[in-house]
């Protein structure tokens, strides 16, 4: 069993096996039709079921084929130009070679006795990231595993930040459109069901920040405290971006923590073009950025960014055996006379919520490296262009109606017959067009639901999609609306 250890006796194996992986995804990649095969859990479980996980194949080669029929030859593809559906990316070359590289080396980013370099590594991009938001010379941060753990981890420093012993005191505000990971946040800080004030989107489905103010003011009123404004730049559902510089000031004047929520919208800071979108950002006392979303990063990897980044501190526990707190203040050495640079140990740890935690930050540095920050920032533009240009074929479309001018790359839509049908018969028709789509394989789509009704999605990731693809799209949709609809009549009247 040692021959499958890597280590120096067995570099060759590792060469040969992790080839014939990357041989396999490369042929499987160059050979996808559709984003989907529209298999069922019905279909998969009992091939999934049949695995006898006691009974090794001892050959990676015999693996590999089993796997093709157990996850490869149906996994949804992401670098499918018809893959429209959730906030998943196409990842860059350079990134999945830094993958490759990190797992194999494994270094542990919570202390620098696990991964020297690395660590490093993580704070220069980092400051890099803290550069590009600008938030200033004290700023710090620490990547985490998605926009939910950091969302979490802002919200524990904003509520360590306000300094109450009362926690059902204690309100965070956010837009109606905010993700659910606030509202999951606050469950788990403590801070009871009433605490996070959903605040009402414009019709471009931003945060009014003139309801955010009465908010504020009432909650004051009531001897409330407003512990924290999230602002969503790019709301999952439609990417609108809460206006920050109007929140920035109200989160000033009510002494609120202002955290941003740009796990979608983080692409913008790489753009040369539409970086004037997340103006105000500068002002947040910490931001939340997704690198898998718009950074064509394989997940994980995402980092929360902090104005000051003392307030970490509230993330920090000391372990004897990790991170022990005279090393951690610099006092170690006999009679408590301060280390020199060189003796001070940077243990990421102290930073984050997590212990043992991946080296995820090396993806971005080699996409960096290869690429630069203009290359991933271009295809992001692309996107959003593309986007665009789906919004004008919605709106010139008469079986559409379409809800927003996109800021980002997601269109919310709903196909609408031209014969009069009763608003539950059209959601059904837009669910069934969808569940259709995804069962055929040929395009995969999402569903959201506004003021109550069923309604479409398209978030665009992918720079390969064409407008000649969304048309294409729209007409299958359209096909299975008309169809769903027909079968229906015929139903009715008989
Ligand atoms: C996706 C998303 C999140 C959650 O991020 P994960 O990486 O999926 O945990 C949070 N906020 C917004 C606005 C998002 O779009």
């Amino acid at each position: 069993m040692r021959s499958h250890l890597l280590n120096d006796t067995t570099a060759e194996s590792y060469r040969r096996s992790v080839t014939e992986g990357v041989e396999r995804v490369a042929r499987k990649l160059a050979a996808t039709r559709g984003p989907f095969t529209g298999v069922t859990p019905a279909d998969l479980a009992p091939l999934v079921d049949a695995v006898d996980l006691d009974r090794p194949l001892g050959d990676p080669s015999a693996a590999l084929d089993e796997l093709e029929s157990v996850y490869l030859r149906d996994a949804v593809y992401f670098h499918h130009p018809r893959y429209l559906g959730h906030l998943n990316c196409p990842v860059v070359i350079p990134a999945v070679l830094g993958e490759a590289v990190l797992s194999a080396v494994n270094s542990s980013l919570d202390t620098w006795d696990q991964s020297a370099g690395g660590t490093l590594i993580e704070r220069k991009l980092i400051d890099w990231t803290t550069g590009r938001i600008g938030l200033g010379p004290l700023a710090d941060g620490v990547f985490t595993s998605g926009g939910t753990q950091s969302n979490l981890q802002a919200l524990l420093l904003a509520r360590e930040e306000a300094g109450s012993t009362d926690l059902t005191k204690l309100r965070i505000f956010s837009s109606e459109c905010s993700h659910f990971s606030v509202q999951k946040s606050a469950q788990l800080l403590g801070l009871g069901r009433d605490a996070v004030v959903a605040v009402p989107v414009d019709r471009n489905k931003r945060m009014q920040s003139v309801v955010l103010a009465a908010e504020l003011e009432a909650c004051r009123a009531e001897g409330l405290i407003p512990m924290a404004i999230v602002a969503t730049a790019g709301t999952t559902d439609f990417g609108s971006i809460d206006p920050l510089p109007e929140i920035a000031a109200l989160a000033a004047e009510y002494g609120a923590w202002m955290h941003v929520d740009a796990a979608y919208g983080c692409g913008l800071l790489a753009s040369r073009t539409r970086r004037h979108l997340l103006d105000g950002i500068e002002r947040a006392d910490s931001v939340t950025v997704d690198y898998h979303k718009s950074f064509f990063q394989p997940v994980s990897s995402s980092a929360v960014l902090v104005r000051d980044g003392a307030t970490l501190r509230h993330a920090t526990y000391h372990a004897d055996y990790l991170n022990p707190l005279p090393q951690a203040l610099g006092f170690a050495r006999a009679g408590g006379t301060p280390m020199t640079l060189a003796e001070q140990i940077p243990n990421q740890v102290d930073k984050s919520l997590q212990t043992t935690r991946r080296f995820d930050a090396l993806k971005l540095w080699m996409t960096l490296r290869v690429m630069g920050a203009d290359g991933i920032g271009e295809l992001f533009d692309e996107v959003c262009d593309l986007a665009a240009e789906g919004h004008a074929l919605l709106t010139a479309d008469p079986r559409y109606e379409v809800v927003v001018e996109p800021q980002l790359s997601t269109l919310v839509y709903r196909y609408v017959p031209e014969a009069a049908a009763s608003p539950a018969e059209v959601d059904r028709a837009n669910l069934h067009a969808r569940k259709a789509l995804f069962a055929s394989g040929e395009a995969v789509v999402a569903g959201t639901k506004v003021d109550g009704r069923q309604y479409l999605k398209f978030t665009l990731l992918n720079p390969e999609t064409t407008p000649a693809d969304i048309a294409a799209v729209l007409d299958l949709i359209a096909g299975h609306a008309e169809q769903y609809l027909g079968e229906n009549l015929v139903h009715a009247a008989s």
